[in-house]
This record gives C-alpha cells, structure tokens and sequence, in this order.
C-alpha cells in the first residue's frame, strides 16, 4: 500500500505534517535516517508508516515505558500488530509479542534500551528478521545531554550485528548533539538527515528583565487564573516557595523535582495530566513524557540553560495548536550561575565552550533587538518573517548608542587587572569610597567615579546586556570576577559600536531617567 493510502487507512490523516513525506518515503526506502523535529511534530508516523510499507519487523527503541505503551495501544487500536517488551508487562502480554514474532506477524516491536544488555536479546532480533531499527528520543545517546542513558550507546553494535537501515529521531536540534548522534549511532556515516517545523506559530514569546521575580510570576499567572500552566525554575527549593506563593495567591499549584519520591512524582503527573487549571512549579525534571496538549503557558523564573532547552520548555505549551502564552525572566545572577554550571562541570573544554555558545545564543535571544521568533528559528537554520506574536513585535525594543559606557565598563575591568565582579566596578564607576575602593586604590583610578550619568541600576542593566553580548564573562577561577572577551576588544579600541536595549535601562532608573 502507498504512504499517502495508508495515512489515511490506518492513521486515520489526511495530509502529512510539514517535513513528514521526505522522511516516511527515505525511511521506507531503508536509508539511514537521522530526523529532527520538535516535541509535537508528529515522529512517531516517521517510523511507524514506513514500518508498515516494508517486510519483517521493525524494533523501535525508546526511553520511557508510559511513551511505548502508549504508542502500542494507539498502533493496536488502528489494527496494527504491534507489541512491547518492557518490565511493565504482564505475562499474557509478553506472551502475545513472542508467539507474533514467531509467526512472522508482529510489525513493531517496542523496547527500552536497558533491554539491549539482557542475554540473548540481540540473537534474538537477528532470528526475528527485523528490517529497521528506529531509536526514539536518539539525544539520549548523547553523553552531555541531561537525559543521557548509557544503554543508547549498545544501539551502534545492535545495528551492525543486525546490519539494517536505522532511523534517529530526536527533538533536540544543536550541532553537537547531532555530531554526536551520527558518531555513535551510526558509526560516523553521515545519514540523511531533515530538519522541519521548529516554528510554533501559536507560542507567544516575550522575555523581561528579573526585577522582582515572585511579584512578575504571580502577575503572570494571575492573568491566566484557571489555566494549566508550567513555571521552571532553577533549583529544587524554589519549585517548593513559589508553588506555595502561588497557593497563597488562591492559584491550584504544586511542585516537582529530581528529589521527590518517584511516587510522589507521579502523583503530580498524573494530577497535571488530568486536572484543568493545575500549575506545577517544576525543574527541568518536568519534562520529557508529559504529553498534556493543553498546557496554556510555561514561565522560566530562572534562566534555562541554553537555547535548544528553552525551546524544548516552551514547546510543552499550546501542543494543541490553541494559542499559549511564556514569560521568561532572566538577570545578572542567572548568566552567572549558568556560566559557573559550565565551568564546573566535568565536560572537556570544546564541550565548555560550545555550552557556552548555546547559553550565548538564549542570551542574545533574551536581549535581541527584533523579532523573537527570527532569532530563535534563524538559530535552528530556519528562515521567517516577523512573526507577529512575540513582545518585541508587540512592542519594538527602543536601542541605544551605549559604545560609551560600554568602554567605561570594559576600561574598569581592565584597570583593575579583572580581578573584580560587577559589584566592585559598578562602585568605581560611580565613585563610591568603599572600604574594599580605598584599601585597593581604586579611587585614584582615571575611571573612578566617570559612570555617575547612570545610576546603580541601570549599570547593573548594562553589565547584564553586556554578558548577554559576551563581552565580559565570568572567570571561573577567580570567583565573579569579569574577564573581557575577544568580542569586547574592537568596542574598547573604538573600532566598533555596541546598541543596547534602552528600555531595560530606563526601567531600571525610574523617573526621569538620564540615557544617553
Ligand atoms: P512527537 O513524537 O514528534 O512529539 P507525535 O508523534 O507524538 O509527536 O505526534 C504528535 C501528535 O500529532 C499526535 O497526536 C499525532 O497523532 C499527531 N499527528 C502526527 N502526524 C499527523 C498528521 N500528519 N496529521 C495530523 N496529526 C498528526
């Protein structure tokens, strides 16, 4: 039967999704696959269409038993043959997929990763002649993503022991993770690989500046009063004071996290999934697996860690195509502990860097100039008009010439080898005899006291814009201190100008502000 005939058949579709056709016709036709589609998209019909057009059985390896079973009984309810191998099966069910393997029938045979290292498993794929391998969730092969799991990496020797077309699907977009997916599924043999439909056109977007956090969240919130909602936050404490603020304020709210008993967290799960109007205060533990269609809004109260996770989080909202609403906030402190997180952690150095690439990236994203939704699709390699729907089409971000205090900023941390935090230089921009000033001498300095046109907030303002532009970072060995990056040289030798966002910054003066 022909792609489109069984779509309609036994998917019960009309029309495929954007990007869907090229990649069910390359998989049908058995090349190796890798296929990045965001949360949503429709990958599932990626492999499951072509498994039905070709002979023999297609293995299908995924991360989470809820996500399998649930594709099983959609499969089987559409007269597929299909079954899972999980630990959560009963006996009868495990029955049901070996004597359809054995009769030749069984066209999708689902199973997590772990089941890979059992005994006999793959001796048993080969006997079973399966004629595809598709990986579900194929980021989880990566070693730096968060959802690594090492079972991902037995998927390389499975697929030369069987020596069939395999076909990766993940929702995570970043070269990196790309990179590492072809090297480990498929040997470092380029597939053929598709990109498609990273636009969420009912998503709207918008960015503030954290002022006062709780105050913005419960604003935000209470807008959307009876609405499910998501608010991410960046540490497990947070997730337990904001839920309880937001009950205070009369919302239905709870919290999740890592540390919670598994029970616990499924409590809250299956609350969300069932509940109208339940807001969880979650981290990013929150995540893969809940498939709730009406999420109506998600906010970040913190900062997430890179763009591709931004977007990962957003795209929770609004999976039913009914517009959804974000909010996310982000501050000095939060590019801070973003910067440190990378630092620290145990990642070679091109892996650092290029998490710092990807927090540069949300960064520019946050203090971008235009249109949200084409900074954020041009990152994914996709083109766009002005979206419309975003707060910087709302309202256009007043910019300014800020080459000037730019260069005082930069000239500060300079003079005083960058040895200091934005703290210090703030205080000797704006001539503040503190003790720490006197005892270092740093009132005698050219650049003492140059910056009073601005007040203390508004430099914070600035000193923020400017990591969000990557021209000062944080030092990882010397603790907050500012160091100057490459980008900065060319605006401190007055080469280059800087425009940066005015409205940050006069917000932050109050009346009357003074910008030049
Ligand atoms: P993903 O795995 O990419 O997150 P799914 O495969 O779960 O997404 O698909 C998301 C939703 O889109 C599902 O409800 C699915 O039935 C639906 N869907 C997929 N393809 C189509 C299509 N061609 N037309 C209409 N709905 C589709």
């Amino acid at each position: 039967m022909s792609a489109a005939t069984l779509l309609r058949d036994v998917f019960g579709f009309d029309a495929f999704r954007p990007g869907q056709q090229d990649i069910v016709e390359a998989v049908a036709a058995g090349r190796n696959t890798l296929a990045i589609m965001p949360t949503g998209g429709g990958k599932s019909l990626c492999f499951q269409l072509p498994a039905l057009m070709r002979s023999g059985v297609t293995v299908v390896i995924s991360p989470l038993i809820a996500l399998m079973r649930d594709q099983v009984r959609g499969l089987q309810q559409a007269g597929v043959v299909a079954g899972a191998l999980t630990s959560g099966n009963t006996e009868e069910e495990t029955e049901a997929v070996w004597s359809a393997l054995e009769s030749g029938t069984l066209k999708l045979l689902y199973m997590a990763p772990e089941r890979l290292s059992a005994g006999g498993t793959v001796q048993m794929l080969q006997r079973a002649g399966v004629s595809l391998i598709a990986v579900d969730e194929a980021h989880c092969v990566s070693q730096w993503g968060h959802d690594f799991r090492p079972d991902y990496l037995r998927i390389g020797d499975l697929r030369e022991a069987l020596d069939v077309p395999l076909a990766a699907f993940t929702a995570t977009a970043d070269a990196e993770t790309q990179a590492e997916i072809v090297q480990k599924l498929f040997a470092g043999q380029q597939p053929a690989t598709f990109l498609h439909g990273f636009d969420r056109p009912n998503i709207h977007l918008a960015f503030a500046a954290k002022d006062s956090p709780r105050a913005q969240i419960l604003t935000f919130a209470a807008a959307r009063k009876g609405q499910s909602g998501i608010v991410y936050t960046g540490t497990r404490a947070k997730t337990e004071t904001l839920a309880q603020a937001l009950r205070e304020a009369g919302h239905l709210a709870c919290h999740y996290h890592g540390g919670m008993e598994a029970e616990d967290r499924r409590i809250v799960e299956r609350r969300f999934q069932q509940e109208d109007g339940l807001i969880v205060c979650a981290t990013v533990a929150f995540g893969m697996g809940i498939d709730k269609p009406d999420i109506r809004w998600v906010a970040h109260a913190d900062l997430p860690k890179s763009i591709e996770a931004y977007y990962q989080e957003i795209g929770r909202a609004g999976r039913d195509g009914a517009p959804a609403e974000t909010l996310t906030l982000f501050g000095p402190d939060d590019i801070r502990y973003r910067r440190q997180q990378i630092d620290e952690g145990l990642a070679p150095a091109d892996r650092r860097t290029a998490d710092h690439g990807r927090l540069n990236a949300l960064l520019g994203l946050a203090e971008a100039l235009h249109c949200r939704r084409q900074t954020l699709l041009s990152y994914f390699g996709e083109t766009s008009d002005p979206c419309g729907h975003c707060d910087l089409c709302d309202k256009p971000a007043e910019v300014f010439d800020a080459t000037t205090p730019v260069r005082m900023a930069l000239s500060a941390a300079l003079r005083t080898e960058e040895y200091f935090g934005a703290g210090h230089l703030i205080d000797i921009l704006l001539g503040q005899p503190t003790d720490k000033i006197k005892a270092r001498g740093h009132d005698s300095l050219p650049t003492y006291g140059v910056g009073r046109d601005y007040d203390r907030r508004q430099w914070q303002a600035i000193f923020r814009q400017m990591m969000g532009h990557d021209l000062l970072r944080p030092d990882r060995d010397r603790h907050g201190a500012l160091r100057m990056t490459d980008h900065a040289r060319p605006i401190l030798r007055g080469e280059a100008q800087i425009m940066l966002r005015r409205d940050t910054i006069t917000a932050a003066k109050g009346a009357g502000p003074k910008v030049h």
